[in-house]
């Protein structure tokens, strides 16, 4: 059984720099957020590859010793994202493998919906796989590929596979970038001295002080090579889908993906979310850090003003990667505190982009209702979530769900909010330029771009019945 969504991660690479290990390192450093179970890089100084990956966080992994292990004018980087499941060394990306026309390594963001399908296709014709990792796949099937070059390999490789994926492929002399055509993860391309970067945010590039090229389009193949940069369409054009919620929580606020800025979304999303769900009170607080563009959004509409009437342990990983109820409801109290000054007697409204399970967002109104608040009023800068992601966020099964199996007034209750108000779909929509027809939704409606096997939904329990 493959690991199930697991793939968010973010990935970085770059061509013709001689620092380019070094590079990564700072590049992975700024996708952080995207992935912290695990990290690795794979350089190549023309002739060879080399590889060091490990559990953890990029600054505990890359020491400079490890780092001087890397030379070369090439490399590429993977975080993996963390959840419960198999989290083992043997998953950290980049995938290394020997084949017939040499060594690649690949770091992929994105979750292939057929995988489990094709992997135990190339099972029963003898190969053998050492990873949990569907990102495996895509080796085994280059590798086995009939295509005579390397490109056509890729193209054929990937022409089988369905779902999500930004993928960076490095061999000893060529780095490729391909990014699946309904585009559902950001990929972007940069420049730095005469060398090439490529990133899952632009977040990355500021970083290095990198420029910002343009996005890789959905559906594009890039190869940098010593002829330069090539761009190649490959497969066949597909329904746009780039994923909502990266916009919503998952990217960085200071990222430009998908044609925009994500802090001006997330402030739009606010300024929205005022308008649909307006409730008088004395102060806004954000839960940080993802609610903190949304809070101001809205007080921004509201002229209610806002304040950090939470403050947040920043030495705590994403409450999320939490494996057990349990512990989760005692990681949202490491996580935040109150400030009883700034919310004590007053009538509060407090923001999240997003509510899961419900968990968070009830032990957060609790702890703001001891800390001496009058009244609590819960809104939420997405609309509800009713759907598991299939294309690479790590969202629970249906059932966990609280939006899919209560009311909005159940949901109230049971957090024990004076109120609770979601952004709507269109209102969502409405505020993210040129919207239409280019999202995925799916989690918010149940319109999936792209099929997954039923059996594997009814088998991982992520739907009850059919639709
Ligand atoms: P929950 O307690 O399950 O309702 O989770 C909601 C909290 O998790 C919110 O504070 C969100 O910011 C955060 N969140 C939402 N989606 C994700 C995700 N895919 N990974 C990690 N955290 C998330």
């Amino acid at each position: 059984m493959f690991d199930k969504f697991k793939e968010e991660c973010g990935i970085f690479g770059v061509y013709g720099h001689p620092e380019a290990s070094n590079l990564t390192y700072l590049g992975l450093y700024a996708l952080q957020h995207r992935g912290q179970e695990g990290a690795g890089i794979v350089s190549s100084d023309g002739s060879k590859l080399y590889v060091e990956k490990d559990m953890g966080l990029v600054a505990d992994i890359f020491t400079e010793e490890r780092l001087g292990r890397l030379p070369g004018y090439m490399a590429i980087g993977h975080n993996r994202y963390s959840t419960a499941g198999e989290s083992e060394l043997k998953n950290v990306q980049p995938l290394v493998a020997n084949f017939a026309l040499g060594s690649m390594a690949i770091a992929h963001n994105g979750n292939l919906v057929n995988a489990g399908m094709i992997k135990d296709e190339l099972e029963a014709y003898g190969s053998i796989f050492h990873s949990t990792n569907d990102s495996e796949v895509i080796i085994h099937l280059i590798a086995q590929s009939r295509e005579a070059t390397f490109k056509d390999r890729i193209i054929d490789a990937l022409s089988k596979l369905q779902g999500s994926y930004s993928l960076l492929v490095i061999t000893e002399k060529n780095l490729i970038a391909v990014r699946d055509p309904n585009g559902f993860r950001p990929l972007c391309l940069g420049s730095l001295n005469g060398a090439y970067v490529v990133a899952s945010e632009s977040c990355a590039f500021d970083l290095i002080e990198a420029e910002f090229i343009r996005e890789i389009e959905p559906g594009e193949m890039v190869i940098i090579s010593q002829n330069g940069i090539e761009s190649f369409r490959p497969f066949p054009l597909s329904k746009i889908a780039h994923c909502v919620f990266e916009f919503i929580y998952f990217a960085r606020p200071d990222s430009t993906i998908f044609g925009e800025n994500v802090d001006f979304i997330r402030k739009s999303l606010g300024r929205q979310l005022c308008s649909e769900t307006y409730v008088d009170a004395d102060i806004i607080i954000p839960v940080p850090d993802s609610g903190v563009p949304h809070a101001l959004g809205f007080s921004e509409s509201s002229k209610i003003p806002f304040d950090f009437g939470l403050i947040r342990n920043h030495y705590v990983g994403r409450t999320f990667i939490e494996p057990r109820q349990a512990i989760r409801h005692f990681g949202v109290k490491i996580k935040l505190n109150p400030v009883r000054k700034v919310v004590g007697g007053k009538r509060v409204i407090v923001i999240d982009d997003s509510i899961v399970r419900g968990t968070t967002s009830k032990k957060i109104v609790k702890m703001i209702r001891e800390a001496g608040a009058r009244e609590v009023h819960m809104r939420v800068g997405s609309p509800p979530t009713i759907g598991p992601c299939f294309y690479g966020i790590d969202t629970p099964t249906r059932k966990e769900l609280i939006a899919s199996t209560h009311t909005i007034d159940e949901i109230r209750k049971y957090l024990t909010a004076d109120s609770l108000g979601y952004i709507s779909i269109e209102g969502m929509l409405k505020v993210i330029p040129n919207s239409q027809n280019r999202f995925c939704t799916a989690c918010f409606n149940l319109d999936y771009p792209v099929s997954f096997p039923w059996e594997m939904a009814m088998q991982l329990e992520l739907f009850e019945g059919k639709k």
